[in-house]
């Protein structure tokens, strides 16, 4: 609040002044505060490798469009996106160049989850997740496809993988939000697809529950 120097004696007013300033100084203070505990905020739920969203700012997403959904009744798809054979990139090319490859299959997935309203985040190591509001299951699989298209568009050199490039497997699940369904289950339904894309020999796309043609590039024993 600020004082009124008009009713005051006049010995009071600078005393008044000094006030006010002080006053404008602390709220000034304030907004600065509230602004970098925003920055921190927003910094706390980033990766700094990828640039995408981190494991909390994909949770907290996720809760979000969960009750979004659980509101309008849409489906919800949730992509988990593995790189293959990270630890012999790594081992033969080294962690800072793993790094700059993890980098440009974080900006690939931001590009695709931009044109398709997604939001795509790191959700750890090497794995990566794409949200899909109100998306059908032959939506998100197209969107799985094109993601491991891209990446193998990439062409990054990976030579002591079998198909000599990077590549990603992909694992997707679709729900129709309930209170019987907790987001978790999305989660782990999406990672038993990803699981199932590796066991199918890798660089390949596979939804829960059901099993996508062979991918012709690659094939080998998981
Ligand atoms: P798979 O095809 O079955 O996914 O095999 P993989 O080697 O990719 O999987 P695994 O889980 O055995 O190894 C993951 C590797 O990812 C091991 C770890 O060194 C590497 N990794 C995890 N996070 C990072 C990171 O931030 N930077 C780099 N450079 N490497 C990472
Ligand atoms: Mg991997
Ligand atoms: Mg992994």
């Amino acid at each position: 609040f600020r004082s009124s120097t008009a009713t005051l004696p006049a010995e009071f007013v600078p005393l008044a002044r000094a006030f006010d300033s002080m006053a404008s100084q602390l709220s000034q203070r304030e907004r600065e505060m509230t602004a970098a505990n925003d920055r921190l905020t927003v910094i706390a739920t980033l990766d700094l490798v990828s640039g995408l969203a981190n494991r909390r700012g994909f949770q907290s997403r996720l809760e979000f469009e969960w009750m979004k959904a659980l509101q309008s009744g849409e489906r919800l798809s949730v992509l988990m996106i593995d790189v293959d054979h990270f630890k012999l990139f790594n081992d033969t090319y080294g962690h800072p160049e793993g790094d700059a490859c993890l980098k440009r299959v974080g900006e690939v997935l931001s590009a695709i989850a931009t044109s398709c309203g997604g939001f795509a985040a790191r959700y750890g190591g090497e794995e990566f997740c794409l949200l899909l509001p109100n998306s059908e299951p032959a939506h998100a699989m197209q969107v799985g496809e094109d993601v491991r298209a891209a990446v193998e568009g990439l062409a990054i050199p990976h030579m002591t993988s079998p198909g000599k490039a990077v590549t990603v497997s992909v694992g997707v699940a679709t729900v129709t939000p309930g209170d019987a369904q907790p987001e978790d289950d999305l989660i782990e339904a999406a990672d038993a697809a990803l699981y199932a894309a590796k066991r199918r020999g890798r660089n390949a796309v596979v939804e829960h529950g059901l099993i996508q043609p062979a991918q012709p590039a690659i094939s080998l024993a998981g």
